[in-house]
């Protein structure tokens, strides 16, 4: 996806000034269009620690947030730090132009800003009001490329299953069609170019659900569908096709 879709997407999708002072981290890096993004900044959680708590328990989430969300920022901010023509660029444009980035670095600002960028999105991807199944033209358009909401569910979980390691299964929008997808370690999508926009995404490493599911991927998969924000993924959906 390119760069100034994402940006229209926000302007365009009525995510309001409210929501928008709950995600700082994708805020910063469109009001600061040419300062860009550095130093990049954990956004706060939109919600406390035990809202997920029908899927995802507290200590996670604080460890999730805090210690590894963190990690991924603060390392991003290290690897950048001697390069001020990449500090100039949004988190965005950062992990859609590796081929920028100098080789002996270049996989540091991969995984760290790729962690960022995919965290950044996945604490706003779930809701304590989650849940239950979308309607309206992401109802529509789930129906339309996967049959039915149950087929949907079943093939999004065996993607987020087989991804071996650690990784993402994604749900993306391109061109009107939805398709399922999953990435290794901390790549998204948009990092291929022509990929589309990712409007949904699962962590799979086992930092996200160790502690209450142990080595049990599927619990926490099954699970995590409780508190999924459908109505933050319908915002991306119909922001994806602009
Ligand atoms: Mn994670």
């Amino acid at each position: 996806m390119h760069l100034m879709s994402r940006r229209r997407m926000l302007q365009l999708t009525g995510v309001s000034a409210v929501s928008l002072l709950t995600i700082p981290a994708v805020a910063r890096e469109d009001k600061d269009e040419k300062k860009g993004g550095y130093p990049f900044e954990l956004p706060k959680l939109p919600y406390e620690f035990d809202a997920l708590d029908a899927a995802i328990d507290a200590k996670t989430m604080e460890i999730h947030h805090d210690r590894h969300h963190k990690a991924y920022v603060d390392n991003l901010n290290n690897a950048l730090k001697e390069m001020p023509d990449l500090q100039k660029l949004s988190l965005t444009e950062l992990v859609t132009s590796l081929s920028k980035v100098p080789e002996k670095s270049r996989a540091a600002v991969r995984n760290n800003a790729g962690g960022h960028l995919n965290h950044s999105w996945f604490w706003l991807m779930m809701s304590k009001d989650g849940g239950g199944e979308p309607s309206g033209a992401l109802g529509k358009a789930i129906d339309s490329s996967f049959e039915s909401f149950a087929k949907f569910q079943e093939a999004f979980s065996k993607a987020a299953m087989g991804r071996f390691g650690s990784g993402w299964a994604w749900l993306v929008a391109k061109e009107g069609k939805l398709t399922i997808s999953s990435s290794p370690n901390q790549d998204n999508p948009i990092m291929k170019e022509g990929s589309g926009t990712p409007i949904l995404g699962l962590d799979v490493w086992e930092h996200a659900y160790y502690l209450r599911y142990q080595n049990k991927r599927a619990d926490y998969v099954k699970s995590w569908w409780k508190v999924v924000n459908w109505k933050f993924v319908a915002q991306l959906h119909e922001g994806a096709k602009s």
